[in-house]
C-alpha cells in the first residue's frame, strides 16, 4: 500500500549549490567505512584520543583557520556578537582552566540551564576540553524537570543565569547536596552574594590561560548526558562518548551538506539534542560559521536573520515550518534569501505540504530527516543530490544499515518486503550510538536484540529504499518537536492534594504535532470545575515549565486501568479521538 500522495521532487543541477558531499548515495553507501572516514577527524596530538572539543574548535586554529567566525550571535535586544575560532578556543581554555580551578574532576558532571547565550558554546565545549560530562537543560523545564535530571546525573556544576537560577533552581538547592558548583551569567543580585557554591561566570573565567592542553581522551568515555522521556517512570539518561563526534562530523556533511563557507543556522535549542548535535558539535567540526540565535520564534525575525545573515544552510523543524506556513509565502515578500542552498527538517513529521511549502515560498525543498536521543546523529535523511518523496525521511545515511523488523519470542525477524509496516531498527554499532542508559542496565540491554537497536518507531521502507515514518510503537508525546513523558507529567498532577489519577495523552494538533493533554479523577470532596481545571493547569504549568505541561485537562470519575492498575493511556487516546478501543481484555476497571 505505497502512498505517494505527491510527485517526487527531481533534483535539477543548481546553479546556488556547491557540488554535494553526497553527489551518489548507493555509491557512497557501498564503499564507506567509518574506520576511513575517522581520516576527516584529526585526533588529540600525539595519539591522546577523540575529543569533541579538539575537532570542533582547536584544531581549525592549528590548520590555520582561526580568524573564520565560528559563533554569530544575535540576542534577543538586536545584540550582535563574532566569535571566531581563535576566541572559542580562548574562551572555552579559559573555561576549562575555571573549572580546574574550583576541583572538577573529568567525568564529572556540568548541567548548563539558559537560553541561546554565547556562554552556553563556552561552557559546553570548554567543559569537553576538561573531560567533564556535559548535560544541558531545557531552560523552559520547570523546577520538577530540572530537579529530577540534576539528581539522576549527579549534577556536580551547573551554569546558569540569575534570573533562572532565582526563578527555578534556588529552592532546590537542599534537594541537591552534591551540586557544589552554580555559576550564573550575567548581573548578579546583591541578595545572592555570598550564597554558598555561587560564582559569577567572570570570576570563574578572570585571569585564567588563553591556552589548554586537553588531557587523553579515551574515544569511548562519556562526553554527554541527554535526558530523553519515556512512557514509565523517570526520564532516562542518554550516555554518548567522545567517540560520536565522527558521526557528527560525517553526517554535517552528507545529511546537511555543509561546507568550510557555508553560513549554517540550526534553530533547535540546545536545551535538546538537535541543538547540541547540530546547533554546536557538527556545524562547528565541519569548520562553518554557526548562526545563534537568542529570540524564540518569530516568521518574521527569522525571515531577517536568513537574510541578514545571508544563511546557506538552514536546519528546522516541523512545527516551525507549518507556523510559517499559516502567514503564508506573501510574507517573504522583498526578502533576498539568494544566499540559502539547502533547507532541512527534523524532530517530527513533515507533511508533504511542507516540503512542497519550501518549494513555493523559498525556491527550496524542506529535506526531512530522522533521528533521536539514542541514535546521537542524524540516521535517514533526503539528501541534497537525492530526488524527494515528499512525505517520506529519505535513505539511510552511509555507515548506517536500516531495516523494517517485527519483534517475535525468537528474536527480530527482518521485513524485506517492501511498504509493509513494522519497528524501524538500526544495525548495531555505529559512532554516535547510546553507549548505555545512565543508571539502568537492563534497559539498554533491552533495546538491542540480534545485533539490531530498536527504535520504538513503527515505519516502512519502499520499494525504493525509501524510510515512511509511521507512528510511534510507545505513549510518548512529541509537542513541537520535544519529547513528553507522560508520566512525568501525571507525577507533577497527583502532587495536587484534588488529584486521586492522572492520565496523559498527546492529542493530535495541527501546528504543534501534539498537545499534551491530561485525564483527571479526583479524591473525594473536591468537584470538577472551571475553577480547579484552571488550579491544576496552574499548578502543572509551576512545576514542569511551559513547555511540558498540559494544555487541557478533562474530569472523569475513574480511569480506565488494567488488571495491574497501569492506566489505559491508549483507552483514553482512542475515546478522546474516537477511534476504535481495540483489544481491551486487560480493562479491569472502567471511567464509565
Ligand atoms: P528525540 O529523541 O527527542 O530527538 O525524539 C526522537 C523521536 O522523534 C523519534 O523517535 C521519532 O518518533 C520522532 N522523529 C524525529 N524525527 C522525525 C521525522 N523526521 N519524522 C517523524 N518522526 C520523527
Amino acid at each position: 500500500m505505497a502512498v505517494m500522495p505527491h510527485t517526487r521532487i527531481v533534483k535539477p543541477p543548481t546553479e546556488r549549490a556547491p557540488l554535494p558531499h553526497l553527489a551518489d548515495h548507493a555509491t557512497t553507501c557501498a564503499t564507506f567505512s567509518w574506520a576511513t572516514a575517522r581520516a576527516l577527524l584529526d585526533g588529540l596530538p600525539d595519539g591522546a584520543g577523540l575529543n569533541i572539543a579538539y575537532e570542533a574548535v582547536d584544531r581549525h586554529v592549528q590548520h590555520g583557520r582561526g580568524d573564520r567566525v565560528a559563533l554569530r550571535w544575535t540576542g534577543k535586544g538586536g545584540q550582535r556578537r563574532d566569535l571566531s575560532y581563535d576566541d572559542l578556543a580562548r574562551e572555552t581554555s579559559r573555561f576549562a582552566h575555571g573549572l580546574q580551578a574550583l576541583g572538577v574532576q573529568p567525568g564529572e558532571r556540568v548541567f548548563v540551564l539558559m537560553g541561546r547565550l554565547p556562554e552556553l558554546y563556552v561552557a559546553v565545549l570548554g567543559a569537553f576540553k576538561a573531560r567533564c560530562v556535559v548535560t544541558p537543560l531545557f531552560s523552559a523545564f520547570g523546577p520538577e524537570p530540572i530537579a529530577t535530571r540534576c539528581e539522576m546525573g549527579d549534577a556536580r556544576v551547573l551554569v546558569t543565569t540569575p534570573e533562572l537560577y532565582l526563578r527555578k533552581v534556588q529552592g532546590l538547592r537542599t534537594r541537591l547536596p552534591g551540586l557544589t558548583h552554580v555559576m550564573l551569567v550575567g548581573e548578579v543580585p546583591e541578595a545572592l552574594a555570598g550564597e554558598p557554591g555561587l560564582h559569577r561566570w567572570t570570576d570563574v573565567m578572570d585571569g585564567q590561560p588563553h591556552a589548554f592542553t586537553i588531557g587523553p581522551t579515551d574515544p569511548e568515555s562519556m562526553a554527554l548526558l541527554h535526558f530523553t522521556s519515556g512512557t514509565t517512570g523517570r526520564p532516562k539518561g542518554v550516555i554518548h562518548a567522545h567517540a560520536a563526534v565522527l558521526a557528527h562530523m560525517v553526517t554535517g556533511r552528507y545529511a546537511l551538506d555543509l561546507h568550510e563557507d557555508d553560513v549554517f543556522w540550526c534553530t533547535a535549542d540546545p536545551g535538546w539534542v538537535t541543538g547540541t548535535s547540530y546547533g554546536i558539535i557538527a556545524p562547528l567540526c565541519n569548520g562553518v560559521t554557526n548562526v545563534v540565535v537568542e529570540a524564540e520564534f518569530d516568521a518574521q525575525t527569522w525571515y531577517e536573520v536568513l537574510e541578514r545573515e545571508r544563511v546557506t544552510v538552514w536546519y528546522t523543524a516541523p512545527t516551525a515550518i507549518r507556523m510559517m506556513m499559516k502567514l503564508g509565502a506573501e510574507a517573504l515578500q522583498g526578502r533576498d534569501l539568494s544566499a540559502l542552498r539547502f533547507m532541512a527538517s527534523v524532530g517530527e513529521p513533515l507533511n508533504p505540504e511542507g516540503v512542497l511549502w519550501g518549494l513555493q515560498a523559498f525556491g527550496l525543498p524542506f529535506h526531512d530527516n530522522w533521528w533521536q536521543t539514542e541514535t546521537g546523529g542524524i540516521m535517514i535523511a533526503n539528501y541534497a543530490a537525492m530526488d524527494i518523496n515528499p512525505g517520506s525521511m529519505g535513505k539511510p545515511l552511509p555507515g548506517i544499515a536500516a531495516a523494517i523488523v517485527h519483534r517475535t519470542e525468537a528474536g527480530v525477524q527482518v521485513v524485506e518486503a517492501p511498504d509493509e509496516e513494522g519497528e524501524l531498527a538500526l544495525k548495531a554499532p555505529w559512532p554516535s550510538m547510546m553507549r548505555g542508559y545512565l543508571h539502568e542496565d537492563e534497559r539498554y540491554r533491552k533495546c538491542f536484540v540480534d545485533g539490531w537497536y530498536l527504535t520504538g518507531d513503527l515505519a516502512r521502507r519502499d520499494a525504493e529504499g525509501y524510510y515512511w515514518f509511521v507512528g510511534r510503537a510507545d505513549d510518548v508525546i512529541k509537542s513541537a518537536g520535544h519529547l513528553i513523558g507522560p508520566f512525568e507529567v501525571e507525577s507533577a498532577l497527583m502532587e495536587h492534594p484534588a488529584v486521586a489519577e492522572a492520565g496523559v495523552i498527546g492529542k493530535p494538533d495541527p501546528t504543534v504535532g501534539e498537545v499534551v493533554k491530561a485525564f483527571v479523577a479526583l479524591k473525594p470532596g473536591f468537584e470538577p470545575g472551571e475553577a480547579l481545571r484552571r488550579e491544576l493547569l496552574g499548578h502543572a504549568r509551576k512545576r514542569l515549565g511551559a513547555a511540558v505541561a498540559p494544555k487541557e485537562i478533562d474530569f472523569r470519575a475513574n480511569l480506565p486501568k488494567t488488571r495491574s492498575g497501569k492506566i489505559m493511556r491508549r483507552l483514553l487516546k482512542a475515546r478522546e479521538l474516537g477511534l476504535p478501543e481495540g483489544d481491551l481484555s486487560t480493562l479491569e476497571s472502567d471511567e464509565k
